[in-house]
């Protein structure tokens, strides 16, 4: 008699079959690299394997952008967005029919959408991409750090799911720009490319580590955080707060940014993607080194 393998084996199979599958650009990249920033108190980076390497940071994006929007207009995003914890794909748009067009929280994408859209209020998309480009620089003190055109062209030719929920979110009046003005904003912030590096650089401010830039107050880390804690895996957020217990964001690029509040900031990169369309390896190694350092938030 054959036994069924045991479930952790399906899943690093399925796991390990492909990076992002719907960004053709994304697609071709090998899933099994890796690469690991952390940031330190002192402002020492310990790094391993591609860390130096640039990955698409994709939906991390989600993270500056709200950020951007809740130092334009504060809590007034709220009256568009939610924060629960959604437990549907990122791309759901049955709960957002659900929900009349008000997308459950920022980092599914319905809800990125809708904050990049209030980004946009009168003015150019170039303005706002400028403003979140910007951010990124300042928090990461890296002007390098630029937008893959190839990538956000990519997304642009088979982001269907994304033109659907924009305009789904038009049919509510929860988009106030027009859609593909503020699809283009949305495919180039998700563009973004940064090495782990400069990822856990950029995320010293939300983890509250010394001489961090001050453009995020503490405040406004600590909410970012708990959307992170409770959101920032989508459907996958409960069980990386139990497996790893630390607030993070991840993308389908393969990147993940960890928040350890008060001591460290740690960018993870590693393309192949878990059923939750978070990065498979990233996720365990996360694990592995919040338990070999004690790092969590719960004590
Ligand atoms: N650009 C991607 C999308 O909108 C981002 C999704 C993600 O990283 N989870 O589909």
């Amino acid at each position: 008699m054959r036994l069924a393998p045991p479930v952790p084996i399906l899943d690093v199979i399925r796991c390990y079959a492909s990076s992002c599958s719907y960004i053709p650009e994304l697609a071709v990249i090998a899933p099994q690299q890796f690469g690991i920033a952390i940031s330190l108190p002192d402002g020492g980076t310990v790094t391993a394997g591609d860390a130096a390497k640039p990955l698409s940071i994709q939906s991390i994006s989600k993270v500056f952008s709200l950020a951007c929007v809740l130092g334009r207009i504060g809590d007034q995003i709220w009256t568009r967005v939610g924060r629960e914890p959604s437990g549907s794909r990122f791309d759901s748009i049955q709960l957002l029919e659900i929900e009349h067009g008000r997308p459950r929280n920022p980092f599914i994408n319905a809800g990125a959408i809708v904050v990049t859209d209030e980004l946009l209020a009168g003015r150019a998309p170039r303005e706002a991409l400028a403003e979140i480009l910007g951010l990124v620089r300042t928090l990461a003190e890296d002007d390098d750090i630029h937008i893959s055109e190839s990538v956000a062209q990519s997304e642009t030719m088979t982001g269907h799911r994304n033109r659907a929920l924009a305009h789904y979110l038009k049919s509510y009046n929860n988009l106030l720009n027009n859609p593909e003005h503020v699809l283009g904003t949305y495919f180039h912030q998700c563009a973004i490319e940064m090495s782990c590096i400069q990822l856990a650089k950029a995320g010293r401010a939300i983890a509250g580590l010394p001489d961090a830039s001050a453009i995020i107050s503490l405040p406004k880390a600590r909410r970012l955080n708990a959307l992170m804690m409770l959101c920032g895996q989508y459907d996958g957020s409960g069980e990386f707060a139990f497996r790893v217990g630390l607030p993070a964001k991840s993308g389908v690029g393969g990147g993940l940014l960890v928040i350890v509040p008060g001591r460290a900031s740690i960018g993870i990169w590693s393309p192949g993607l878990n059923v939750f369309g978070n990065s498979h390896m990233g996720t365990h190694a996360a694990e592995r080194l919040a338990h070999a350092m004690n790092w969590a938030v719960f004590g």
